[in-house]
């Protein structure tokens, strides 16, 4: 499908579950992940053997790939993506405000934040990606990511069908590893498009990098679950610009936390990561994710 052609998506879609039940054919990546899942118990219930204390900055490489000028995207929006991240990884975006009375208590700062590190820029003869992962390597006209152990790698590109975005949780193979952002919802400048225009595709991506789930657990039977206390157990995705509240399963009177990065809102509704969410992504730096942020020995 060339993307060019199509409507411009109405609403938010991600990738990660169908990359993750994908992954999930290979036996490898089925055992790292339940290995990382009793890790992750693990660290909330007693915290981890090498916890992280202050903050930690995430070296981060961004692999800009074009057909046409218009995704070969400026520097300025590049650095507008990084500046997202920093606010809303630290809980200091101005529109944390937003959040209702009621979890105003729960709002998280995740001692994260990301640096720069430097930014490719590939031409290719492919009109447009998908979840196939074929950006993220060279020999299929992409580019092929700097060490994961070691860096955050995003790659920012067409995407077709309207999807916004897609990451790899902890556990799966090294040489895709990493998050992947349409150009038109990345950062907040040049070919930023409302209402993805806020950065908040790659707050959401960043969250699963780091090992968080969709706030409503990939069910629509309320038996979801994104192994987070803090976060109410809620139905189905959320779209758009909700009003509060939204009842859905057993969680009222105040409903779903519509406004969490890891829900399906416009990006000027999503404001917020949870302290349990919190806990999850420095189980995952504990863990999976162990050499992220430290100096090479
Ligand atoms: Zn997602």
């Amino acid at each position: 499908m060339n993307p060019t052609n199509s409507a411009f998506p109405t609403h938010r879609t991600c990738g990660t579950a169908e990359v993750h039940a994908r992954l999930l054919e290979r036996r490898r990546y089925q055992q790292h992940r339940i290995d990382i899942e009793l890790f992750t118990s693990r660290f909330q219930l007693f915290g981890g053997p090498a916890q992280r204390t202050g903050i930690t900055t995430i070296p981060t490489v961004v692999h800009v790939i074009y057909q046409d000028g218009s995704a070969n995207i400026s520097d300025a929006q590049i650095q507008s993506q990084i500046d997202v991240l920093n606010r809303d990884f630290r809980g200091t975006n101005p529109d944390v405000s937003k959040v209702p009375e009621v979890w105003k208590g729960l709002v998280g700062d995740t001692r994260v934040q990301f640096k720069l590190d430097s930014v490719t820029r590939t031409k290719t003869t492919v009109a447009s990606f998908s979840t196939d992962d074929e950006m993220k390597a060279t020999a299929t006209g992409g580019h092929d990511p700097l060490p994961a152990d070691r860096y955050l790698n995003i790659w920012t590109c067409e995407l077709s069908g309207g999807l916004l975005g897609y990451a790899q949780f902890p556990g799966g193979p090294p040489e895709t590893d990493g998050v992947v952002i349409w150009h038109k919802a990345f950062g907040t400048a040049g070919t930023a498009t409302a209402p993805f225009n806020l950065g908040r595709t790659a707050t959401h991506e960043v969250g699963h990098w780091l090992n968080l789930y969709h706030i409503w657990g990939d069910r629509l039977d309320c038996q979801g679950t994104d192994e987070v206390s803090d976060t109410p157990g809620q139905q189905a995705p959320n779209y758009g610009k909700p009003a509060f509240p939204h009842v859905s399963c057993t969680n009222a009177p105040n409903g779903d936390m519509f406004m969490n990065y890891m829900d399906y809102v416009d990006d000027d509704a999503m404001c917020m990561f949870t302290l349990g969410q919190v806990a999850r992504m420095q189980a995952a730096l504990d863990g999976p994710r162990a050499l992220i942020g430290r100096a090479a020995t």
